[in-house]
């Protein structure tokens, strides 16, 4: 048998997968033949395979995986078990006798995978004895970005791992990223001392991520946007993004208010009610979490259907690293952004009182003109991460909605006449409210209601209005006065306009109808797997969804690691009957065939009516 049979039959017993990715088989063939590595691939992209094979592969020895995280480190335990192999953890929270009885089974050569976190394996391995430390046969590093000033999430714990290359020189070192711009991925090579470190680069795209952006909702109408959502995807699991610690209450009181369960989840809270919000999330006992974004760091969860960020994030790559924690399974999954400009304010606000003012105020405008563009969204984030993408993709609002234009001069010669008679003195808001004609104490404090342009805009709604503006903003008929109480400046190029000299194009304003599914493309799966063309019936995944909460439940695991939805449905497909059916079923490895193939192909049988 050559390496690579022998590493498909493995990946067929443990996992239950019957193929590679692209790339995962030439990482691990590189460092079975001792090679260092720089690895890039999106989240979700297949990352754990690469550091796994080899250490299951490797006959008496073992890999160290090197994580900051200790959530994620318990759950990829968890779900190795779970496919019966041999993994641990090592770190701060386990007990002396614990950490004794794990270095004697490393010494035993009985262990293929251990976790640990970079500062117990830099105290640890000097008190291991040569009996270990001959059968390390990987150090990987995961979240390797963290090591670089660079990146967006130092950790100084990282940088002392440079010290292993120079200690066991003959050991491969991997070096695992979902994020890295050129300047990151060269500092991790030099700060790890693998400065031959081969790279490689996978595709970035999320084919079965649908892209959506809504413009100018705000308040209630954005609350119901997102009831309505949420209902479209009812018995989902889903993550809803908020800019603050209130904003998750909020979020989350309103929408238990209005019947769905959801929680918050943030920073301040202690750490018992995170780890409990955490867990019921994981065990889809919880579907729905409105959390700020140090919710899903440590979160591994392969069946989270959709991600909505109730406000803008701060920069593409924050965007795209939470959206990519949905969808994770390849199955179809929807990415929700909603965007104001009032987002915009509160973001600039934030990055001017940041370290580095200008590197995140040109970051906030390029995260700004992906929401506000009428060009395929997906080719924008491709082409931001350096990747070329030369197509529309057909999954995002953008191309299943191309933009229709009007003249809007009409409507802009309004708005800035207003702005005109302000005295320039109207922040955004303000303006609105003045085309629209409403009599709230401010507007008429200063006399607004006064003016002629006072209501002439009541044809347009808010929302409209909003957006309307924020396209004359973009098209620099005025600028707005950070540094006067972000009052609205009319350009020369604006002036034009106001007089007539000059016409404007708008896209225009669109609602989504949220009461249609029509905005939801065809399901696509990564090519790479293709699903059968047979019809999955939707009455036995239910079912089996059952099956699987409450076999989760007796094991007291995650329901996504007993399997994955995708492997459900399969079998809601396939609907094998027999054991030996059951074990080709997509994810269904030796392992857990074996544990589970019973209480599912029961299930199938008295859905089919068999005896
Ligand atoms: P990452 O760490 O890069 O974010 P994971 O390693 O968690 O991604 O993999 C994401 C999902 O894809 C997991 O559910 C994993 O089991 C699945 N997966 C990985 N490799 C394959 C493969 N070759 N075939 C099928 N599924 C795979
Ligand atoms: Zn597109």
């Amino acid at each position: 048998m050559t390496r690579q049979q022998y590493a498909q039959t493995l990946l067929r017993t443990y996992y239950g997968y019957n193929s590679f990715r692209s790339q995962q088989w030439d990482i691990i063939n590189h460092t079975l033949d001792g090679g260092d590595s720089i690895v890039l691939m999106p989240t979700g992209g297949g990352k754990s395979l690469c550091f796994q094979l080899p250490g299951l592969m490797s006959k008496e020895g073992f890999a160290i995986v090197i994580s900051p995280l200790l959530a994620l480190m318990n759950d990829q335990i968890d779900a190795l078990q779970q496919n019966g192999i041999p993994a641990l953890a090592l770190n701060s929270e386990k007990s002396e006798d614990e950490n004794r009885q794990c270095v004697n089974l490393l010494m035993e050569g009985k262990v293929k995978l251990l976790y640990i976190s970079p500062e117990k394996l830099l105290s640890e391995i000097d008190r291991w004895s040569d009996r270990i430390t001959d059968r390390i046969c990987l150090f990987a590093i995961d979240e390797a970005h963290c090591i670089s000033q660079w990146g967006h999430d130092f950790r100084p714990e990282y940088t002392q791992l440079g010290t292993l290359k120079q200690r066991f020189p003959h050991i491969p070192v991997m070096a695992l990223t979902a994020t890295a711009d050129r300047i990151t991925r060269d500092d991790i090579a030099k700060q790890l001392n693998i400065p031959d470190a081969k790279l490689f680069i996978s595709s970035f795209d999320r084919p079965n991520i649908s892209l959506n952006v809504v413009q100018g909702s705000t308040g209630r109408q954005k609350l119901r946007h997102i009831v309505q959502f949420i209902n479209l995807h009812h018995g989902e699991s889903g993550i809803i993004y908020c800019l603050s610690r209130k904003s998750t209450e909020k979020m989350a009181s309103e929408l238990s208010r209005l019947g769905i369960e959801a929680r918050a989840f943030h920073a301040g809270m202690s750490v018992k009610e995170k780890q409990q919000v955490q867990r019921d999330f994981l065990n889809d006992d919880l579907k729905v979490v409105c959390a700020t974004i140090a919710f899903g760091m440590g979160i591994d969860k392969s069946n989270v259907r959709y991600v909505i960020h109730s406000n803008m994030p701060r920069n593409i790559e924050s965007y795209y690293q939470e959206i990519g924690r949905a969808g994770r399974d390849g199955l179809p999954a929807e990415a929700l952004l909603f965007y104001t400009y009032g987002d915009v304010i509160t973001l600039q606000q934030f990055a001017r009182q940041s370290g580095q003012v200008q590197v995140n105020m040109d970051k906030l405008q390029r995260m700004q003109q992906f929401a506000e563009s009428g060009v395929c969204r997906r080719r924008i984030l491709l082409n931001y991460f350096n990747e070329r993408y030369d197509h529309d993709c057909h999954n995002c609002d953008v191309c299943n909605n191309p933009p229709e234009r009007f003249d809007g001069t009409r409507f802009a010669q309004m708005a800035l006449s207003a702005i005109m008679r302000t005295g320039e003195q109207a922040t955004m808001f303000t303006v609105t409210d003045i085309l629209r004609g409403w009599r709230k104490a401010e507007i008429l404090e200063k006399g607004y209601d006064k003016l002629k342009t006072f209501g002439v805009g009541r044809e347009l709604k808010v929302a409209e209005w909003n957006a309307y503006l924020l396209q004359m903003l973009q098209m620099g008929l005025f600028e707005v006065a950070y540094d006067e109480g972000n009052h609205l400046k009319i350009t020369d190029y604006g002036k034009e306009i106001l007089y007539g000299r000059q016409s404007v194009q708008f896209n225009r304003y669109q609602p989504r109808d949220f009461n249609v599914k029509t905005h939801l493309a065809e399901p696509q799966l990564i090519t790479t797997e293709p699903v059968e063309a047979k019809q999955m019936d939707k009455a036995l995944f239910e079912r089996l969804r059952d099956v699987r909460k409450a076999l989760a439940t007796t094991s007291r695991v995650a329901p996504f690691m007993v399997f994955s939805d995708k492997s459900l449905q399969a079998m809601a497909t396939e609907k094998p009957t027999t054991k030996a059916k059951f074990g080709f079923i997509h994810g269904v490895g030796e392992v857990k065939c074996q544990k589970y193939w019973r209480p599912f192909t029961a299930a199938i049988r008295e859905h089919l009516g068999l005896p």
